[in-house]
């Protein structure tokens, strides 16, 4: 060991107060020093007016969840490691056993393996109800429900709910059972609409709205990550809560890759929103393809709530086809495979345009009736004359 060691370690030298520039430095901690013992008992986390350990939060992870909070118009942000895990968080944090948990027919597949797989072993159950039905969302909440998950549009069929029905149905049966809405808003990533204010008149929002950040935000197909919103002080203690005892953290180089990313987040979508309904377009145009989904087409499912609650005229730039029943699954495989830009893969959000053969009858069971086979287009920033070239020709491997 060398004499040094303890030298390196309890160095005198600090920098100079006052260094600042666009963007807050990468604070890497566990252990966060404290001055004095009096300071060790009296600081306090939770409202952000200090620091005590890596895991409750860095000027990183603090800066992070702020100006998430602006994205979506919320007051509260807990940062979690993925988008799924945001999602697992608000289960956990808000159901015990008994309750019952509503999830739209078409969410997000891993949200609903989390309630199959954990959540009934905990003894909580939960029920699907048909997104674009508000009377079935009605008719299924009872005595037990505590939680509804909302999602717009479902991130692979694509119909837009009319998100206003459904959270009114929420609200008239929150009166005294407290039962809480939470919307999957990775898709309106906070610039298609507000998820706290849907009509824009200040009367109807979520109570919570989580995003995988891993989408927009991050928009380089490199970063995972996941963030719980509220403008609930008190959901937002729950939230809080459950994340500091479970231990949930996300990397400090994340979180600023994250924040490198964000002011950039409103012109990407845009682009991305442009090439895609480009593109959407031109497939509506070709005999191979007999639906396009994507909520900006007029005959998409539930465009016109599409219109109603993004005024912005926004949507994200991902948008899916079915098939001509002519077609087979090795036909639609082979079109696939004869894309060269557009790479299989899953996820969405970043420059790399990707595409997704599902199989829907498999995914969704009886609540999915529309034949012909579905492909799910995330459209990157590539120039788009080149991506519909690259669609054109894998066309002719049908
Ligand atoms: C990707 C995605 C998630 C999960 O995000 P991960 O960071 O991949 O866990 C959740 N909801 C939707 C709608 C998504 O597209």
């Amino acid at each position: 060991m060398s004499e040094k060691t303890t030298g390196l370690i309890h160095h005198p030298y600090r920098p100079p107060a006052g260094f600042d520039s666009p963007q807050v430095g990468i604070y890497k901690a566990s252990t966060v020093y404290f001055p004095n013992a009096a300071a060790m008992r009296s600081t306090r986390w939770k409202d952000k007016t200090g620091y005590t350990y890596g895991l409750h939060g860095t000027p990183t992870t603090f800066t992070l969840e702020e100006r998430l909070c602006t994205l979506e118009g919320g007051l509260h942000c807990v940062l979690a490691p993925s988008g799924l895990a945001a999602i697992a968080l608000v289960d956990m944090a808000l159901l015990s056993a008994g309750d019952e948990l509503l999830l739209p027919n078409n969410v997000y597949g891993p949200s609903r393996a989390f309630a199959d797989g954990e959540l009934s072993r905990w003894g909580i159950r939960y029920q699907t109800y048909d997104p674009m039905n508000p009377a079935d969302l009605e008719a299924k909440i009872g005595e037990r429900t505590r939680l509804v998950w909302l999602e717009a549009p479902g991130s692979v069929s694509m119909e837009f709910p009319d998100l206003p029905a459904l959270l009114r149905v929420c609200k008239a049966a929150q009166a005294g059972k407290g039962i809480v809405s939470a919307l999957d808003n990775t898709w309106g990533a906070g610039l298609a609409f507000n998820p706290f204010d849907v009509l824009h008149d200040g009367q109807l929002g979520a109570d919570i709205s989580i995003q995988a950040l891993t989408k927009y935000p991050s928009g380089g197909g490199d970063v995972l990550m996941g963030s719980v919103i509220t403008r609930s002080p008190a959901l937002h203690q729950r939230v809080q809560d459950a994340h500091m005892r479970l231990g949930l953290n996300v990397a400090a180089n994340d979180a600023e890759a994250v924040l490198r990313s964000l002011p950039s987040i409103s012109i990407r979508y845009a682009a991305h929103d442009h090439a895609a309904r480009v593109l959407a377009q031109w497939f509506s145009t070709r005999s191979e393809v007999i639906r396009v989904l994507h909520p900006a087409l007029a005959d998409s499912p539930g465009h016109a709530h599409w219109q109603a609650v993004c005024r912005s005229g926004r949507a994200a730039g991902l948008f899916s086809v079915v098939f001509d029943e002519r077609y087979d699954q090795a036909a639609v495989d082979r079109f696939c495979d004869g894309l060269e830009l557009f790479r299989l893969g899953y996820s969405w959000g970043g420059p790399v345009s990707l595409v997704v053969p599902y199989d829907m009858p498999a995914q969704r069971g009886p609540a999915w009736t529309q034949h012909g086979r579905l492909v799910r287009f995330s459209i990157g920033l590539e120039e788009t004359a080149d991506l519909q070239g690259d669609l054109a020709t894998a066309l002719g491997h049908l």
